[in-house]
């Protein structure tokens, strides 16, 4: 039997963490509904405002449902709200939200990770609730290894992307995170399938929630940069997988150390392109003075809207793309791109999945971010960069825990696998035993 929170520990969970940048405040609303749900704030709904985490879509409430919002409603889902993340999806932490920090589920002095910080920090403190995230470069990934939850990002293409705000269009994918392998099971064939609004949508296979996890190829290049914390918390879960009966083998992926200088390049160029719409005039925040020109009305609304993460990728976005550097960086790093896919399609020759640590380390405290470097954050993605460039589907779930906090593994499928991803979630449960933190209202 579900039991639904009430709104008052909904409230305090979310004056507690900021999980929400905009939720339903009416207690009776909460009766409604078979399951509840919430959506990242970059996924556009109706009854909300859609803001993506940036000031400049401030005031902005779509008239439409995307699309796996509309399809869990018709499947008789209550959408409770919004979920807080890094402007536009710019970052691993979540600090870079316009609406306050999410705090972990674990330690409010620890960050959720990101860019669906909210999200993963629902999932883990509400229970039975369901999570949509999105991820372009790990942002389900991410949050899902430092709150504790499962976290699915499906291929690329099987989820449809309308009425998400874009990102980088070629990467972005939406996905679920949840407690559960069930809820997996459950929600992502209500997400999934063609929808024609979405062409990239329309060519996918269908859906097929069986695949065997036999044998699992773990890259030594994923070794380099962990935490000792991470490292040993990895290496007892894989003595676990084979005591299980699943065959451990290493493998050589030497591309992998590219995919982060490939994927900052090509998700900037790509966001840069998308963020030239948000100008003051079309969404959001309107700049009232109409009597200068259009640059400068342009550019005071940029300027005074758009965070420093989202001015900074505008910048390395445009400088990639620009005539004299294109071939340099843009076109490089699609050569890296498929460099990496073509090095997955050789490991799946013979493995079924490849697996590493999901984050090199667990949710850093607050003041540790505010130490690190730009490219430090960047450099933390490099365990879930890869399989995002290559468009395929991968699955992050909880380990194993050090000093209280949960470590996440990744695995990642070959194109159209997710059956295999969730079968192993599956499998997984049935040995390990998550911990969820005690919610006290
Ligand atoms: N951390 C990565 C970035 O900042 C990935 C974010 C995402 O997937 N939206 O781009």
């Amino acid at each position: 039997m579900t039991s639904f929170p009430t709104m008052d520990r909904l409230q305090a969970l979310d004056e507690r963490h900021l999980i929400f940048c905009d939720r339903l405040e009416d207690p009776l609303a909460l009766e409604q509904g078979s399951f509840h749900f919430s959506a990242k704030d970059n996924l556009c709904s109706r009854d909300f405002q859609t803001r993506s985490g940036s000031r400049i879509l401030n005031g902005y409430r779509p008239p439409f449902d995307a699309t796996p919002i509309k399809r869990l409603r018709e499947m008789g889902g209550l959408l409770l709200g919004k979920t807080n993340m890094d402007e536009f999806g710019f970052g691993s932490f979540s600090t870079n939200s316009g609406y306050g920090v999410p705090r972990n589920p674990f330690d409010t002095q620890r960050c959720c990770g990101g860019s669906s910080g909210g999200a993963a920090a629902a999932a883990a403190l509400i229970p039975e609730h369901l999570a949509l995230g999105v991820s372009t470069g790990g942002s389900i990934s991410c949050p899902a290894s430092f709150c504790g939850v499962v976290g699915l990002t499906p291929t690329y293409g099987r989820v449809s992307r309308w009425g998400l705000i874009d990102y980088g269009n070629s990467l972005d994918k939406v996905g679920l995170l949840t407690r559960t392998a069930h809820d997996l099971e459950r929600y992502l064939p209500a997400i999934s399938g063609p929808d024609p609004k979405d062409p990239t949508s329309l060519v996918q296979p269908p859906l097929d929630l069986r695949g065997d996890v036999g044998t699992i190829g773990v890259p030594a290049e994923a070794r380099a940069g962990l935490s000792p914390e991470v490292a040993a918390t990895f290496d007892e879960a894989l003595k676990e997988l084979s005591r299980n009966g699943v065959k451990v083998r290493e493998v050589r992926m030497p591309s992998l150390r590219f995919s982060i200088p490939a994927y900052y390049v090509l998700a900037t160029s790509e966001a840069s392109t998308n963020l030239a719409r948000y100008c003051g005039m079309r969404y959001g925040e309107m700049n009232e003075e109409f009597d200068q020109g259009f640059n400068d009305f342009f550019t005071d609304a940029r300027s005074e809207h758009f965070g420093p993460e989202a001015k900074r990728r505008i910048l390395l976005g445009t400088y990639s793309r620009m005539v004299g550097f294109r071939d340099r960086y843009y076109v490089k790093a699609l050569q890296v791109r498929q460099l990496i896919i073509d090095e997955y399609r050789r490991t799946f020759e013979d493995c079924d999945a490849v697996l590493t640590p999901t984050m090199p380390f667990v949710a850093p405290r607050f003041d540790e971010i505010g130490r690190m470097s730009t490219l430090e954050m960047y450099q933390a993605d490099f365990l879930t960069s890869p399989p995002n460039l290559a468009g395929m589907p991968h699955l992050s779930v909880p380990c194993g825990y050090s000093g209280g906090m949960p470590v996440g593994m990744q695995l990642v499928a070959p194109q159209w696998n997710e059956g295999r991803l969730i079968s192993f979630a599956r499998f997984w449960e049935g040995s390990f035993h998550y911990r969820f933190p005690e919610v006290t209202a």
